[in-house]
């Protein structure tokens, strides 16, 4: 007879793991009762649509470019748009001089940069919670039609911002809402939750022959 000796601090271990293994379950569930209960309630209301959760994610470039284009759309039938733009820190791309312009459209630069150059874990995430106060506002806010939440997957995946509490949030939009967010490697979770989602694949980028960031095309 094969005896298996499992010392207690490994048992403390592999309940604690149980445990945590059957909250994340619960709360999928709950996750997945509160999609389904939003997708009955816009079928009920049968004179509104329901607002979509899109992600753009991949290694290939077009995901921000891609949401631009949808803010373009939304402005052209007078929607009303609010942009988030996480880790980025400039403020000079074309897409803010056209977009921030506009009467219709919010635009909020919320980072400080790239994690190699801020170096600093604590400030990103204090600044990812600054961020997100201001994406939150936008979500439970009836007036915006359309809202971009530029490179959030990066804020999750490294685990600066409580996952779960996001896709709450998200999940606790405005009904009506659009809601598009973009970055790479986007979680499962997210990608589980949302309606539409569209992967870049990197075929070929110009910056690998040496061609720096060009006006109007990477900015
Ligand atoms: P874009 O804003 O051009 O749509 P993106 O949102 O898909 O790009 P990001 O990861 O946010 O991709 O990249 C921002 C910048 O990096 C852009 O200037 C983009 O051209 C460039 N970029 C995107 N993909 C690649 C790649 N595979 N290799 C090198 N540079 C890339
Ligand atoms: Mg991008």
């Amino acid at each position: 007879m094969i005896s298996v000796n499992i010392k207690q601090s490994d048992k403390n271990k592999m309940s604690t793991e149980n445990q945590e293994s059957i909250e994340k379950n619960h709360r999928h569930k709950k996750r997945m009762q509160r999609k389904k209960e939003i997708i009955d309630a816009a079928i009920e209301a049968s004179d509104k649509t329901k607002g979509l959760l899109l992600v753009l994610t991949g290694n290939g470039k077009g995901k921000s470019s891609s949401a631009f284009g949808m803010v373009a759309r939304s402005l052209g039938h007078g929607m009303k748009v609010g942009v988030c733009q996480f880790i980025k820190a400039r403020t000079d791309t074309g897409e803010e001089a056209f977009f921030s312009s506009h009467e219709n459209c919010d635009w909020h630069v919320l980072g400080d940069g790239f994690t190699w150059n801020t170096q600093d874990r604590t400030q990103d995430i204090a600044t990812s919670e600054k961020g997100w106060d201001v994406a939150k506002s936008m979500l439970t806010d009836p007036s915006y039609d359309l809202v971009v939440l530029d490179e959030l997957t990066y804020l999750l995946s490294y685990k600066y911002l409580d996952a779960d509490d996001v896709l709450d949030d998200i999940q606790n939009k405005v009904l009506a809402q659009h809601v598009v967010v973009t970055g790479r490697s986007a979680i499962d979770e997210l990608v589980e939750i949302a309606d539409t989602v569209s992967e870049i694949a990197d075929i070929k980028h110009a910056y690998r022959d040496g061609i720096q960031a060009q006006n109007g095309i990477d900015l």
